[in-house]
This record gives structure tokens, sequence and C-alpha cells, in this order.
């Protein structure tokens, strides 16, 4: 079951004298039927006697502090960590020093969880689990190694972690480590955003992320203060049954797992609170999309996602109000098509169905959304013009009608429109035609 190139590591570690125990997330994985994306090794072995033995194989030292030498074996990368203890974090995340210890139950007693604290020996299949991450793999939950605030108070880090795996393997938490994340949750503004945004993707592209951001939005709220007054907000509508919060926790859970999708969930109506209106009993929320979209782009930012990312779920969020009853639902689509592209579009259609079937109220919009994007889809695959590169004129064509400047655009937009809404046709004489003659000059 263990790959060749993994045993292969951990032979020649044995055949020398050492310790070779896969560690960690790998353990894990096999124990819960998954296939791991990368091993890690444990061993006695110190660094320089780790980088000697295979000094035959690409190696890269990472930190001879840390103990960690990557080799590469058969092409593939793998981890070996020299068995250590940690000693103070002074800074909530690193250890000042680490202290290489002798015994695979020193190098257990640092790590995170439970069901992260095993060791397997690669060429029997036995298993070292000195605190329980057997049972607690296999009743699903989610445990702190040792004391959970001693442990968030050292790495703050693993707040998040825990919230992670929670959501990805669909575990529960633990009673104390529960009580200890609520309560060291301000110990997370000393952790780098970089790895907040890498914990909270995971979390939200995992199995329950709906349960995690139920239970846990007072922790999100230190890094994203935006989410606090969505907590139990009443949407005093027919069209909803949920709080803003609930809803979107819900949004997320009903929409694909995928990074930029979940994050729009997230944040698709984030500003909801600041723009409630209420009138005859109920709460309207008009430019609330348009907000959410601004604001969505200042957490991103603020949380130093990468600038594709940031534009992507900023356009879901921009234009997630698709409302396919309306008369020009179909027009509107294609334009929306022409802006944001193929995937995109389909994503923000995703992101629509996930937002009408989360509201807990009767919806017509969720059914009509998936037929909506199949027609603009034939009609792009027929070869519709969904922006103003697609026509079948441009600029110069309208220049030499005699429209300059500024009209020019304006001359173009007005063609799209026309063509989008079935109105023209797609050709140079029709459109000249209508340009030419043009109504709003
Ligand atoms: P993934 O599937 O995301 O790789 P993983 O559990 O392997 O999950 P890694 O970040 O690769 O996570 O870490 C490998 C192992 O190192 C973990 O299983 C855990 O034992 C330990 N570890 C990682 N981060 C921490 C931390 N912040 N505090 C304590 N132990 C940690
Ligand atoms: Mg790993």
């Amino acid at each position: 079951m263990i790959p060749s190139y993994v045993t292969a590591v951990t032979g020649r570690l044995r055949a020398n004298g050492f310790d070779a125990y896969l560690a960690g997330g790998c353990v894990r994985d096999i124990l819960m039927g998954r296939t791991p994306h990368d091993y890690d090794v444990a061993t006695d072995a110190l660094p320089d006697r780790v980088m000697s033995l295979f000094a035959d194989h690409r190696t890269l030292l990472q930190g001879a502090a840390h103990g960690t030498v990557c080799v590469v074996s058969e092409g593939e990368n793998i981890e070996i960590t020299t068995y250590r203890s940690d000693g103070v974090y002074s800074d909530k995340r690193r250890p000042d020093t680490v202290t290489f210890s002798r015994t695979p139950e020193e190098d257990i007693a640092r790590r995170d969880l439970t069901i992260n604290a095993m060791m397997m020996d690669p060429d029997d299949g036995r298993i070292i689990d000195i605190c329980g991450g057997r049972e607690d793999l296999e009743r699903g939950i989610i445990r702190s190694v040792g004391d959970p605030v001693e442990r968030v108070e050292e790495d703050a880090l693993r707040i998040m972690r825990a919230l992670r795996f929670s959501s990805v393997l669909g575990f529960k938490i633990d009673k104390a480590t529960s009580d200890a994340l609520h309560d060291r949750k301000e110990l997370l503004r000393e952790i780098a955003v970089e790895r907040i945004a890498e914990e909270l993707t995971k979390l939200l592209t995992g199995k329950e992320p709906e349960r995690v951001l139920c239970e846990y939005y007072d922790v999100l709220s230190v890094p994203i203060p935006e989410i606090a007054p969505c907590v139990g907000f009443d949407q005093k509508s027919r069209y909803h049954a949920y709080d803003v919060w609930t809803h979107i926790a819900k949004a997320v859970q009903a929409s694909p797992p995928v990074k930029r999708v979940r994050l729009a969930m997230m944040l698709h109506d984030i500003e909801k609170p600041s723009y409630c209106n209420e009138y005859g009993g109920s709460r309207h929320f008009a430019g609330h999309d348009e907000a959410s979209a601004v604001t969505a782009e200042k957490i991103l930012t603020r949380l130093r996602f990468d600038k594709r990312t940031i534009a992507d779920v900023t356009a879901l969020v921009r234009y997630h109000e698709l409302a396919p009853a309306r008369t020009h639902a179909e027009m509107h689509c294609r334009l929306l098509y022409g802006k944001l592209g193929r995937e995109l579009f389909c994503d923000l259609i995703d992101v629509a169905v996930a937002d009408n079937v989360s509201k807990g109220a009767p919806n017509t919009r969720a059914g009509a959304l998936i037929p909506l994007r199949d027609k603009v889809l034939e009609y792009v695959d027929n070869g519709g013009c969904t922006d103003i590169s697609g026509l079948a004129i441009n600029g110069n064509d309208v220049a030499a009608l005699g429209i300059r400047g500024e009209d020019i655009g304006k001359a173009l937009k007005y063609a799209l429109d026309r063509v989008v809404s079935d109105e023209i046709e797609d050709r140079r004489e029709p459109l000249l035609e209508a340009v030419a003659s043009l109504k709003w000059r």
C-alpha cells in the first residue's frame, strides 16, 4: 500500500540502524482509507546524518533548525524530520528553539491534534498511538494533544487548523478543545494572514463548512470582523427564513466545493446588515450586492489572497442577484457571459443556485437558473456574440459613419445590446444601418 519511493527511503534509514516511521497527516489518511497527498517520515537520525545517507539523491535542507530534510526519491518529494520537541513559542507561531529527541513519543507530543499524532511502521503497519488518535479517528473527533489552552497559546494557527480539520473531515470538536478555541480566539491576531487564508480556504472547501461557520462565527470574526453583524440579523422577509449568517453558512454548504465559489458564498451578503431598509413590515436590501462586492474585495485583499481569486470572487459577489424570471434575463446573462467568460459565468450560476436554495422559503428562481445557463451556452456555442469584440462591426466601421470620440464606444455598446436581445442580427449591414440611425444621438 505504501509507495516504493517511500519505502526506499525508510528502508535505507533502517538499514543504517535508524528509526523510520511514517508520521502525521499521511498516517491519518491511510487509516481513513484515503490516499495521502504526501508522506512525512520521522526518524532519530540527525539532519546532517540524513543528508549524508542520501548524498546520492537530490536533497534540500529545509531549515536545519527545524530538522527537516527533503529528499527526492524516484522523482517524488519526501520530508524526513528528526524527532524533536519544541521549545517556547514567543511569536505564537514558530518555536524559538527545537530540541532533537531520541524517541517517537516525544515527537508525537509536539503535534497538534490526536488524529495527526500517530506514527506507522512502514514495514508491518504497526501504529504508535499514545494519545488516542485512532479512537478519535474512528469516532470522528477533533481533540488537541495535551492541554488545549496551552497548545493554542503556543501556536494560534492551531485554532484555524482545528476548524479546518473539523470541516474537511466532518468531525466534531471535543468540548475542552472547542472551549479553548473560543476562549483564545483573539490570539489569531498574531498569526500571518496568509496562513489564516490558507486554512480558511480549506475549511470552506471541506465537507461540513456550514456547521463550523455557525458554531465558530466568533472565532472567524477575529480575522473577518465584518462577519459579526450578520450573525442573528433577522431578514424579516418572506423570501428568507434564516438570519443573514445562517443563510450564508447554508449557501456555502449548498455550493460546489470550489475555492472561488465558496469564498463568494461566504461574502455574498456580507453587507446586508448595513443595507437594510424596513417598510411595510419587511426588510429590503437594495444595493447590498454591489456593497458586498466592494467589501469582499477589501477582505480578500487584507487576507492577501492572490489577484485572480480576488477579482473572480468580487465579480461573483457583484452579480449574484441573478433574476431568471426577469423579462431580459437571457440578454442580461449573455452580457454577463461576455464580461466573465465561460468558466466564471458557470460558477456564477452555481452561486445563484446555492443562494436561492438556502433561503428556507419557497423559491421559483433556483429551478430556472440551470435552463437559463444552458440557453446561454447554446447561444454561445452557435456563435452568438456576447461582447463588443465579437460584433461584426468594429470601431473603425463606426468612425467611418462620422461618429467620434466617446460616442464610438457607446455606439458599439448599443449594437451589442441590440444583438444580445435578438433585435438585430450580428451582420455588418443591419448593424451599420442601426448605428447610423442611432436614436440616442
Ligand atoms: P494536510 O493533509 O493538509 O497535509 P497534515 O496534517 O499533513 O494535513 P501538515 O501541515 O502537512 O498537515 O503537517 C504535517 C503534520 O505536522 C501534522 O499532521 C501534524 O502532526 C504536524 N503539524 C503541522 N502543523 C502543526 C502545528 N501548527 N502544530 C503542531 N503540529 C503541527
Ligand atoms: Mg501533510
